[in-house]
């Protein structure tokens, strides 16, 4: 397996320089870009396997970056680096789709920690879930949004993995009984309801207008 590809996207040419070096010398690939719309474009281009991305920065703000990359369907881990801690809100609170962040200025040491548990904690393939900036691991029975861990039942993990399964699908509420609660006790579709209800609080930014898991009326849920 070749080596994980890092984007550096920083506009302060000393810290790209040493960030660069540092990585290389853990045997990383490294691209690096200056400008937003410049990182972008590279990063659509070539996919690398992480990006560090600074929120300060010509061209468009990595906030705008992060979301943009998001929204173009970009899965791959995004590190913020931010300059102070009003930013620090910004990043958690605003959604955008990172999953970490590390405040200037920070150790090389402590980055290349959380640099390797993001490109561990990936996993683009079925045993995961993204959605907008909440990441969700069936093997480890873990989500988070943006680095904040999120609890979730094991029986709200079962109804969205069956949900990911048939992503873009209507699974019944029958169906959802069937497989996730199968012979227990005197579950009813308004238990499903619930969990359902239960979720959107946790995983939607907006619960009563859900963009994910969708009610599709008289039939069932949908995940899409
Ligand atoms: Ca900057």
């Amino acid at each position: 397996m070749s080596a994980p590809r890092i984007l550096i996207i920083e506009d302060e040419p000393d810290l790209l320089r040493g960030l660069a070096l540092n990585l290389k010398a853990e045997g990383y690939g490294v691209l690096t870009a200056s400008r937003g719309d410049a990182g972008i474009e590279q990063a659509l281009r070539d996919r690398p396997e992480l990006v560090l991305l600074d929120i300060m920065l010509p061209g468009m703000n990595g906030l705008d970056v992060c979301r943009e990359l998001r929204r173009k369907g970009f899965e791959a881990p995004i590190i913020m680096l931010t300059a102070k801690a009003e930013e620090v809100d910004r990043v958690v609170g605003l959604e955008i789709g990172a999953d970490d962040y590390v405040t200037k200025p920070f150790g090389i040491r402590e980055l290349l920690a959380r640099i390797r548990a993001r490109l561990r904690r990936h996993v683009p393939t079925a045993a995961g879930l993204r959605l907008g900036p909440v990441e969700i691991d069936f093997d480890k029975h873990e989500a988070t949004r943006g680095g904040q861990r999120i609890e979730l039942t094991g029986k709200e993990f079962d109804v969205l993995r069956l949900l990911a399964r048939h992503r873009g699908e209507i699974v019944t509420r029958d169906r959802l009984l069937e497989e996730v609660w199968g012979y227990e006790a005197y579950p009813t579709t308004r238990t499903v309801d619930n969990h359902i209800l239960r979720l959107r609080q946790k995983l939607e930014e907006d619960p009563s207008n859900p963009r994910y898991i969708l009610s599709i009326y008289g039939e069932g849920y949908k995940l899409v």
